[in-house]
């Protein structure tokens, strides 16, 4: 790998504690490329012990940090996004190797994580407080919005650099210190951005990356050692909730990026086309594994025969390999569990009578390479109904009228992103406001970007990620009451 990197330091094995770039005590552990099958690196493999030390260095340089005028931390926060993509062909080779999706849209990723940091260097200088009137006539009011203080993460493999700089990028904004904890199948992409971050000149403690290989016992640290006081979670939503339960002993403060079951649907006015595109890269973008991907196509009964034809003589052309190799549009699944997951749904669907359109099996590519799949005849009784596929699994349900469909969409317990397609005014109105979701998209299957707040209702979530309204879980309000 490092043979294929213009600056190799970038790829770097140890963690980040304090500024400096440090060995596990615990050893190292295994980072395979999933499209290959072979050992990318071995990386530090962090004890409890030194996540604590982590924490303590973080307290400590947090002090200095929060007293930088909003302009100084804006400036150097600026060059990390600069670093970021003068290295966005590394950084999105690194991203690739360690996690298998192909490299367009791993470079775009960093473009993506990228953008964050760039956005909330902006909003450091704007952390504007409030000036109230006084409710008697001795009284004056203000306002301040204090950085909470240590932030610590814990991302998922499936955006190895943006689920961390979403996060990082208000969090140090705001005038917190940051201890990352990368999913232990993507550390590298982390290790990247902590290289970047010394380079750019981010003071020692304030940003850090523990490589952990036992999730459990980091995340309980998070969530016991006092020194933090918000844990910002991206991940699965059984893990949230045990996050969440963990951290009410300290009461801490949590933003959750949960699970998705995103419902997309396609009504008869729509441009047919369009949806067919949108669709794709709704569903199959990242092969499937992102949490705002469509888990369950609507079709309108008019339309739905076209629109199945449409879609699949689309994806057919899309090519499946190493996501190095030119001109691949799906990679490997992260792993074996990714596929079985695929499969099972699958086997339940064709069980309860669906049938299979395009793909259907495992890719003769071999590995965790699985084709893209369309099934028609999906019913609310199949599991990926209910239960996010994570992967390249399109299946096709049939409505008649739009109270059935919306009543369909909302049936779940999910509420991230939804999508549909529609030209009537009055229709997309009504859709748009009846879906119980925290993202709606409509004519368009891309809703991602760093002006938005991205968040999820229900058990989707609890914050939002990105906008100005990003900056404000990585806030404190203080008011301050003067008799004058
Ligand atoms: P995914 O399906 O995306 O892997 P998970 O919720 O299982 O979703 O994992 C998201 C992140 O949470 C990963 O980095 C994983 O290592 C971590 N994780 C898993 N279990 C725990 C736990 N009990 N405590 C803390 N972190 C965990």
């Amino acid at each position: 790998l490092k043979s294929l990197l213009k600056d190799p330091t970038l790829l770097e094995t140890r963690a980040y504690v304090g500024g400096q770039f440090v060995d596990g005590d615990k050893g190292t552990f295994v980072v395979t490329n999933p499209a290959r099958g072979d050992v990318v690196a071995e990386v530090a493999d962090l004890s409890r012990a030194q996540v604590a030390g982590a924490i303590a260095q973080a307290e400590a340089a947090q002090k200095d940090w929060a007293k930088w005028t909003g302009k100084e931390r804006a400036n150097v926060l600026r060059k990390w996004f600069d670093l970021m993509m003068e290295n966005q062909d590394d950084l999105g080779i690194i991203l690739t190797a360690e996690m298998g999706k192909p490299l367009a849209e791993a470079k775009g990723e960093i473009a993506y994580g990228a953008s964050f940091i760039e956005f909330f260097a902006e909003e450091a200088k704007r952390i504007y407080g409030e000036t109230i009137p006084g409710h008697q006539r001795d009284k004056r009011i203000t306002v301040l919005k204090q950085p909470i203080g240590v932030a610590a993460s814990i991302t998922p493999w499936n955006f190895p650099n943006a689920m961390i700089t979403r996060k990082a990028g208000p969090a140090l904004a705001a005038g917190c210190a940051f201890v990352a904890r990368p999913a232990e199948l993507t550390p590298l992409s982390a290790t990247a951005l902590a290289v970047l971050a010394e380079r750019a000149g981010i003071p020692a403690g304030v940003f850090n990356v523990v490589t952990t290989s036992d999730a459990p016992e980091t995340g309980l640290e998070f969530c016991e050692n006092p020194a933090v006081r918000k844990l910002t979670f991206t991940g699965s939503t059984p893990v949230g909730r045990l996050l969440l339960r963990q951290a009410a002993d300290q009461v801490m403060k949590c933003s959750m990026e949960l699970g998705g079951n995103a419902p997309f649907i396609v009504f008869d006015d729509a441009d047919l086309d369009a949806a067919v595109e949108g669709a794709i890269m709704c569903k199959f973008r990242n092969n499937g594994q992102t949490c705002v991907c469509a888990n369950r196509i609507y079709v309108q009964a008019g339309v739905y025969d076209a629109f199945a034809a449409k879609l699949k003589e689309a994806v057919a052309k899309m090519k499946v390999g190493d996501g190095l190799e030119d001109g691949v549009q799906f990679g490997p699944l992260i792993n074996d569990k990714a596929v079985e997951k695929v499969e099972a749904h699958l086997a339940d669907a064709q069980a309860k009578g669906a049938e299979i359109i395009l793909g259907g099996t495992p890719s003769e590519l071999g590995g965790s390479f699985f084709q893209p799949t369309i099934v028609t005849g999906a019913t609310t009784d199949m599991q990926f109904s209910t239960e996010e596929t994570f992967g390249p699994l399109a299946p096709l349900f049939k409505f008649e009228d739009e109270d059935e469909v919306i009543a369909m969409a909302n049936d779940t317990i999910f509420g991230l992103a939804s999508y549909f397609y529609a030209k009537d005014l009055s229709r997309v109105y009504k859709v748009a406001e009846a879906l119980e979701y925290g993202i709606v998209g409509v004519n368009t299957g891309i809703i991602s970007t760093e002006v938005a707040p991205f968040g999820g209702v229900k058990q989707s979530g609890l914050g939002r990620e990105g906008s100005h309204h990003g900056i404000e879980d990585y806030l404190e309000m203080k008011y301050i009451c003067m008799s004058v």
